[in-house]
């Protein structure tokens, strides 16, 4: 027995929760329902906070109007309904001093959660009430079951989330937690960390974190345990990201381009403005990974308006100048025309050198595959990829359809990355064809990330940014604007007299969470009433998700070519809309959209010469609301505006959408863990360093393994 191994994660992991005696199947199938049937679950489903016994005070001394914590035995309870049907619990607490009544409005699973003989703190403003004091709907931590008074807590009681409601009392997974470290504690638990790196960072071991998380003595050993689990998160995701980037960086096998060339210089050469100093910058970055024997993976990151399409086309060109092909690969089919168009128009009529023909060279050949390219159309094109002659193809997802093979892709650029998965940037880069080299890849992303969340999310890339906008750009002031009637009409005067002196508008209109039938008929109402009343005489268009592909562009279509003065939309517009004619946009409930998607929205306006507008219609009722509407009137810069929404938001939503592995933070949250990223970065890169496929550190390896499932293959491949 005592000679068994230290556990790990993993056999956690295959010891199910119902094998805990505290653990019937009647509450093993409530925890089932919150996500946990693993003893890992369970010892990783963390307190929300802590109670602190000591901190109370009496029920006898407490002043009508303050705000107090109290805790005492439930005596008595009653349900019962309200004669306007509203349910209604009613306790009767005593804490050895005097009686207190609670009173819980909508919450009738009080009724069973505080049955008599709970011990639970209450936190509430004290109220009178019928010549009494009382609560009403208290703050409520149960602390122990009927009949055991604080039997298994200690002073400080671990409060667990959302016990309440899914019909498990915190009492209960505080008891089986409390078992399930008994019986680890005797074999403890295995470290991925050595006492070296511990003592260097001050963490302490995984057996103390993971048992002080859940019975602290002490705030401070609370600290030190989040401290460490927070860590432990932080570093299994930066060993994949550093594993990955060295893979790549092992690969000596790709292309190595001519960057310096005649059609590069041409290309600047033609182009009506300056770069910038940042595109500058990114096309250096840019060449000098295309140069090098090993595959570039880099990310450009850059808002809206910032210059991308011509950093990454003159990449694009440095391919094609050596004979490659280049991909352009976008998340949408408006996104791809759009592309299209701007990469067609840029390049006017550069010449490619073509060795033995007539005149040694021809025109360059951009063309566009999407899912409403026709049958034919695709295969001419499918001989042109084969035979070399198209040089870029810009497009959707179709790029990666079975049956698209190029002779010789040099260098694959994907847009708007966040749509896509890592699987399909792989793919991408699969249909290299001709001999076994890895095509280059760039991703561009319009999303500005502050650095830190940046390096868990794109930790596998290089970065390079264009920070500022180009110069002489036309300015966009924003106004947030209340919801009264005559503010309505000011704002609508305001988008009448742009559009009289020949410009265009948007308006957008409010975001219905997980409906696009909802969000689509909010919209057709908001356009027929838009026509019938506040903008009346105007051409007005309408454009959702839920239109039909053909009409979509047609809305579109008409638009970009003036047809349409204003176009009242959903966020459908967020992505790929250059209209520089376009110079006010009007936000519907602007406060229920994230502070991103805001300034995406805006980046729609202000891309010609002339000065902007965007109001954002909102009656924010929360603090965050108002912060955000705040943060979106004071500043136009997006990694400003990043940092502010990070603030505000937490980074738990930064990951939507990637893989479920990477969604893993339970503690660990941004902007606040900063510094855990950074030092579990360095760690990650130092403990590689040493042992490339962490042969020495078994236990870390596959904890690695197991947050990446299934996509795990690529990693530590010498
Ligand atoms: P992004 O792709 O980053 O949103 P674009 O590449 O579409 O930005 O550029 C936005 C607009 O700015 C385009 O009309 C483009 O022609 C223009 N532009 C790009 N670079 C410069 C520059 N250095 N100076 C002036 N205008 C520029
Ligand atoms: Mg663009």
């Amino acid at each position: 027995m005592a000679d068994r191994p230290p556990l790990t994660l993993r056999d956690l992991h295959a010891i199910p929760v119902t094998d805990l005696r505290q653990v019937g199947a009647k509450v093993g199938d409530r925890l089932a329902m919150m996500g946990i049937t693993s003893v890992l679950d369970l010892v990783t489903h963390y307190p929300r906070r802590y109670h602190d016994r000591r901190n109370l005070q009496q029920i006898a001394a407490l002043e009508i109007g303050e705000e107090a914590t109290v805790s005492g035995t439930v005596k008595q309870v009653s349900g019962r309904r309200t004669r306007q049907g509203r349910s209604l619990v009613e306790i009767e607490i005593f804490d050895e001093t005097s009686y207190l009544k609670c009173t819980f409005f909508n919450q009738p699973w009080r009724e069973k959660q505080l049955s008599v003989g709970t011990e639970a703190a209450f936190f509430g403003k004290v109220e009178h009430y019928r010549n009494r004091r009382q609560m009403t709907n208290p703050v409520v931590d149960v602390i122990a079951e009927p009949g055991r008074p604080g039997a298994d807590t200690g002073v400080l009681v671990p409060i667990y989330p959302a016990s309440g409601k899914a019909d498990v009392q915190t009492w209960q997974i505080r008891k089986a937690v409390g078992e399930a470290l008994e019986r680890s504690r005797a074999r403890t638990l295995a470290d991925p960390l050595d006492e070296t790196i511990r003592d260097a960072l001050g963490l302490v071991d995984r057996t103390t974190a993971l048992h002080d998380v859940h019975r602290p003595p002490t705030m401070e050993a609370v600290r030190a345990a989040r401290n460490r689990l927070t860590f432990d998160e932080f570093l299994r995701m930066q060993v994949a990201l550093v594993a990955r980037k060295r893979t790549y960086e092992r690969e000596r096998r790709g292309v190595e381009h001519v960057v310096d060339g005649p059609l590069v210089d041409a290309f600047h050469a033609a182009l009506p403005f300056p770069l910038t100093d940042g595109q500058a910058r990114a096309i250096a970055e840019i060449a000098r990974d295309l140069a090098a024997p090993a595959p570039m993976h880099r990310l450009l990151q850059g808002e809206v308006g910032s210059g991308k399409t011509v950093v990454a086309l003159t990449g694009l060109l440095m391919a094609v100048q050596g004979g490659h092909q280049g991909a352009l690969m976008a998340p949408t089919e408006v996104l791809a025309e759009q592309h299209f168009l701007t990469v067609r128009s840029l390049i006017g009529d550069l010449a490619v050198a073509e060795p033995g023909s007539l005149l040694g060279e021809r025109p360059v050949r951009v063309e566009l595959l999407t899912n409403r390219t026709p049958a034919a159309e695709r295969r001419r094109l499918a001989g042109g990829l084969a035979d070399g002659t198209v040089d870029l193809l810009v497009g959707t997802h179709a790029l990666i359809y079975e049956g698209v093979e190029f002779a010789d892709l040099g260098l694959a650029v994907i847009d708007e990355q966040h749509r896509f998965g890592v699987e399909q940037r792989d793919l991408l880069r699969s249909k290299r064809g001709g001999d076994d080299r890895t095509p280059d890849v760039l991703v561009m992303t319009a999303t500005p990330i502050p650095r830190t969340a940046a390096m868990l999310i794109y930790g596998d890339l290089d970065r390079s940014e264009l920070r500022e906008l180009p110069k002489g750009r036309a300015s966009i002031a924003t106004e947030v604007v209340g919801p009264s009637a005559l503010e309505r009409t000011a704002v609508y005067e305001r988008v009448r007299a742009e559009v009289a002196a020949g410009h265009q508008a948007y308006v957008v209109c409010p975001l219905v969470e997980g409906s696009a039938k909802l969000e689509a008929k909010a919209a057709t109402e908001e356009f027929e009433r838009l026509v019938a009343e506040d903008l009346a005489g105007l051409r007005l268009g309408l454009l959702h998700g839920q239109l039909p592909g053909p009409e979509k562009e047609a809305a579109m279509t008409a638009f970009r070519d003036g047809r349409v003065d204003v176009l009242v939309s959903t966020t459908v517009i967020e992505v790929g809309v250059d209209v520089p004619n376009a110079t006010v946009m009007v936000i519907e409930d602007a406060d229920r959209f994230g502070l991103l998607q805001l300034h995406q929205l805006r980046g729609r306006i202000g891309r010609g010469a002339h000065d902007s507008v965007c109001f954002l219609l909102a009656d924010p009722r929360t603090p965050d609301g108002r912060a955000r509407m705040e943060a979106m009137h004071t500043t136009s810069d997006g990694f400003a505006l990043a940092e502010k929404d990070l603030e505000i938001r937490g980074s738990g939503e930064v990951f939507g959408g990637r893989q479920s592995g990477w969604t893993d933070l339970k503690l660990g949250r941004l902007p606040r863990d900063e510094p855990i990223v950074i030092d579990a970065r360095a760690v990650a890169e130092a403990l590689l360093d040493g042992d490339p496929e962490l042969g020495a550190h078994p236990q870390l390896r596959e904890e690695v393994e197991d947050l990446l499932g299934d996509s795990v293959e690529f990693l530590f491949k010498v």
